[in-house]
């Protein structure tokens, strides 16, 4: 199909909530580049908001993919499920977690978190302890208990009231926590580094400061690892960089490589909260979803893509901070691993990443100043160096 024809139908047919979408479409992708309908080649600098960890069509998750789809793609978790027990048994022998239990996107994971961390307290007859507190610029998913966790006002004011409660604080403000610390918190919930509000990492002081009000005041502890988790950052999770382990954690994006899975991970403490019939999911832990999982998971650990993102995640901000220097409107480089923010003085986002696509190189934005730049893990020095040159040129653009 040509690319005018597909607009043609989105706008027909789709819901209109992505508004006027990048005119382009992706036909097919090897590694970190993708085609679009006039054959026209990018380097992916953004992998489908952080998920394509492994680039696209690896070898390995495809023939995965195939093969299963070709023994089992759908039987119910009423039935054990050979790939789901394996995959979870990966997930506990590589993190603090001692039980796992599979969803279909991040915002499900997340709502099965905030469900268990609710469940937990009534259990123990503390029914009252039913709030959460979130961090103010979190995202936490698109759901309306995730919205409303989401500690973003844009989100919640087209839809107040949003059912359950919780209180959003300013992130790196321990004072805060303690001051909406009541009788009804139940837990804190929290994105190690957060991904759709700019990249902005809480500090290692902040965590471990949580970690211990929580223990404080028998408060669970979440992390939503949705983006930064699975070696985004350059450990395989998020929490690693600061010596915290939460209680529970919730994982998606990468976690299937592009194939739809979420995680609630969680010790088993907690997770025994969780009995016969107080959740489920139709879709959740499929075979096929899990047959991905377990590729991905078996790449990311045995080449090790976590210190790749670490390695090429280091040498990316050593480059743009010379970029920084070279050009005084870009305002901060920030972020860890290979989830990286550029903030710009000026209101250019925009313009930046689309003279970035004009010249092959996909990167995203967020607000009106903020690159967004989330390539795959698999990314060289290489790759690395082509972008800055495009970067360079674009920037030097927008400095005359
Ligand atoms: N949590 C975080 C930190 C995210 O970045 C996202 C998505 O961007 C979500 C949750 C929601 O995930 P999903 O879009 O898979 O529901």
């Amino acid at each position: 199909m040509q690319l005018q024809e597909i607009i043609e139908l989105d706008k027909k047919y789709y819901m209109n909530t992505f508004g006027n979408r990048v005119p382009v479409c992706f036909q097919y992708g090897k590694g970190i580049n993708l085609w679009d309908t006039e054959g026209k080649k990018y380097a992916d600098f953004f992998a489908g908001i952080a998920v394509s960890a492994l680039g696209h069509s690896h070898p390995r998750l495809v023939s995965a993919i195939k093969g299963q789809a070709e023994k089992l793609i759908h039987c119910s978790s009423l039935y054990y499920i050979e790939q789901q027990a394996c995959l979870a048994k990966i997930l506990v022998e590589n993190s603090c977690a001692d039980r796992v239990f599979f969803a279909n996107s991040g915002a499900e994971a997340n709502e099965g978190a905030i469900k268990l961390a609710k469940m937990y307290f009534s259990k123990k007859g503390m029914q009252h302890r039913h709030e959460i507190i979130t961090l103010e610029k979190s995202f936490h998913g698109r759901t309306l208990a995730t919205l409303a966790a989401t500690g973003q006002e844009k989100y919640h004011k087209p839809l107040a009231p949003l059912t359950p409660r919780f209180s959003n604080v300013p992130i790196n403000d321990l004072d805060a926590l303690k001051k909406v610390i009541g009788e009804s918190t139940c837990a804190v919930m929290l994105e190690p580094i957060q991904g759709e509000s700019g990249i902005n990492p809480v500090t290692p002081e902040y965590i471990r400061g949580v970690r211990e009000i929580c223990d404080e005041n028998g408060l669970l502890l979440i992390f939503d690892e949705v983006q930064c988790g699975l070696g985004r950052t350059g450990r395989l999770f998020g929490y690693q960089h600061f010596g915290v382990e939460p209680d529970i954690f919730t994982l998606a994006k990468a976690l299937g490589g592009g194939f739809p899975i979420g995680a609630l991970c969680a010790k088993d403490f907690v997770a025994q909260a969780f009995g016969p019939g107080d959740h489920g999911s139709t879709f959740g832990g499929n075979p096929l979803a899990c047959a991905a999982g377990l590729a991905v998971m078996d790449v990311l650990l045995n080449e090790n893509l976590a210190g790749n993102a670490e390695k090429m995640g280091s040498y990316f901000m050593e480059r743009l901070g010379a970029l920084k220097t070279k050009y005084p409107f870009i305002r901060e480089v920030r972020g860890k691993g290979l989830l990286i923010g550029v903030e710009l003085s000026v209101n250019k986002a925009v313009e930046v990443k689309d003279a970035l696509l004009e010249k092959g190189y996909i990167i995203g934005s967020i607000g009106a100043n903020i690159l967004r730049i989330t390539p795959p893990l698999i990314i060289t020095a290489t790759d690395i160096d082509d972008m800055l040159s495009a970067l360079d040129e674009v920037l030097e653009g927008i400095n005359k």
